[in-house]
């Protein structure tokens, strides 16, 4: 099976009179940290279904003339993150049925598919290469093909999808959003001029004008039509959500489980200086995700905050893959220091994570290079140790520098001066909010839905 539908943005919107496949080109313009190889929008008004998808960002897939042939009242939209099956545009979301009577678009993984390859199997239907959304999308085709309605049709399906997914299901006269049971990914809802609108994350409401209601409840069914909103929970719910929104991937003015991810951020760095008060004359963070950390950690340990690290903020991969020698540049293509604040300077340098440790490798070099007395790394989550399941595209384990080192061989590896992780507990409590609503398994290797025949890739 293709390894498809992760670390992506969903977006979606109902609304009679609503441009609304300009306002999906806004709100997924919004959500682009979360996935920068494809982009796409599909539309009806009812009678069609009108689909634009392709490779790279929000603003390369889609113009002016694209976005005007894309009419109606209901819009899904998508950006997907690379994975190891590539970013060509037949990755691409949103999925729809060779009819067009169902359009998808996915957030999350499910690890198995199982059951549902069975499911479909029964009923004569054999997927090949597909991925585990072409597969959802299939599943819930066959039984809207026999009259069911797209509701009964999730019902159905919804016990046989092992995974995380926070979905958007459009039909010709239907928005639907459905969330896992456990809430690993987010997904939101909003209001704007009569009509609903749901996302990724609470920062895509701002820039349409919409104004945030509540989050999609873990196992609930959200439906727009016609008459308006209906809700169903469909199995209790157990909020679980990916503590890594918080670490790494949601925009800082976005909120997750009632918490600003800025603040969060922040108290991550104040817990970081109690953990770890280090004798130095400058607090550096490595841009974005950490710059309210190391705002953070300079406010509570009195060290002067500087942006000695400068992103070029505008650099996306699919430049940058092609050429081996442009490649090898590595970090540099992105983060240029700045001698004046680094040179012969006791630096912290601040970060959200180490996965394989090759671009904090790379930056602890470039910051002697630029004249650095020491190099103090600082993380703002704990060492990953464990593969994810749930979409967030983290390597295999064995690609994890932390599941192959202690800490102090990791700084030797990393040539840093000392390195710092923020402790679990740290890390929760930052938060503001009980341990038993994340899921935290990159941490603890703790999954909270069945691995199924996936469970053998994990070492404890
Ligand atoms: P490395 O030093 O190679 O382990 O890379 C760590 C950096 O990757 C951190 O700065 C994170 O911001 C970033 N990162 C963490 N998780 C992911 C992910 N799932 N996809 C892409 N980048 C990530």
């Amino acid at each position: 099976m293709k390894k498809l539908g992760e670390k992506c943005a969903v977006f979606g919107i109902y609304g009679k009179g609503l441009d609304v496949s300009r306002l999906a080109f806004f709100g997924l313009y919004a959500l682009q940290h979360r996935g920068q190889e494809n982009s796409g929008i599909a539309s009806t008004d009812g009678e069609e279904v009108y689909c634009h998808k392709g490779v790279g960002l929000v603003s390369q897939v889609f113009n002016e003339g694209i976005i005007k042939s894309l009419p109606g009242h209901i819009a899904i939209g998508h950006n997907r993150y690379s994975t190891s099956s590539g970013a060509g545009a037949e990755y691409a979301h949103p999925i729809e049925t060779s009819d067009k009577s169902i359009s998808l678009v996915h957030n999350g993984n499910l690890p198995s598919t199982t059951l549902l390859t069975s499911f479909l199997k029964a009923r004569g239907i054999e997927l090949k290469d597909a991925s585990d959304s072409m597969i959802i999308t299939e599943a819930l085709h066959s039984v809207t093909k026999e009259g069911k309605s797209i509701e009964s049709a999730i019902e159905q399906i919804f016990p046989l999808m092992t995974g995380s997914f926070s979905l958007l299901i459009m039909t010709k006269d239907k928005l639907v959003a459905l969330r896992d049971q456990y809430g690993i990914r987010p997904l939101s809802i909003a209001k704007l001029n009569g009509g609903f609108v749901f996302a990724s994350e609470t920062c895509a409401f701002h820039p349409i004008g919409a104004n945030f209601i509540r989050d999609v409840n873990p196992g609930e069914m959200v439906v727009v039509d016609e008459s308006g909103l209906k809700i169903k929970q469909i199995v209790k719910g157990i909020q679980k959500l990916d503590i890594f929104e918080f670490v790494y991937f949601s925009r800082p003015d976005s909120t997750l489980l009632g918490k600003s991810v800025y603040d969060v951020r922040k108290k991550f760095g104040k817990r970081l200086a109690e953990e770890y008060l280090i004798d130095a004359d400058v607090v550096i963070p490595i841009p974005e995700t950490s710059i309210p950390v190391a705002i953070g950690y300079a406010n509570a340990s009195g060290i002067p905050f500087e942006m000695g690290i400068i992103k070029s903020r505008y650099i996306h991969r699919t430049f940058i893959e092609p050429e081996q020698h442009i490649r090898d540049q590595g970090v540099k293509l992105k983060l240029a220091p700045l001698k004046e604040m680094i040179e012969n300077k006791r630096v912290i340098v601040v970060d959200d994570s180490i996965v394989r440790g090759t671009t904090s490798r790379q930056i602890v070099k470039m910051l002697f290079e630029t004249g650095a007395k020491e190099v103090h790394f600082v993380i703002s989550s704990p060492p990953v140790r464990y593969p994810d399941f749930y979409g967030i595209d983290l390597p295999k384990q064995d690609a994890l520098l932390a599941s192959k080192m202690t800490v102090e061989e990791m700084n030797h590896y990393l040539g840093s001066t000392s390195l710092n992780f923020l402790s679990y507990e740290g890390m929760i409590e930052a938060t503001g909010l009980s341990e038993c609503l994340f899921c935290t398994s990159c941490f603890n290797g703790k999954y909270p839905i069945d691995l199924k025949e996936r469970s053998g890739e994990v070492k404890y």
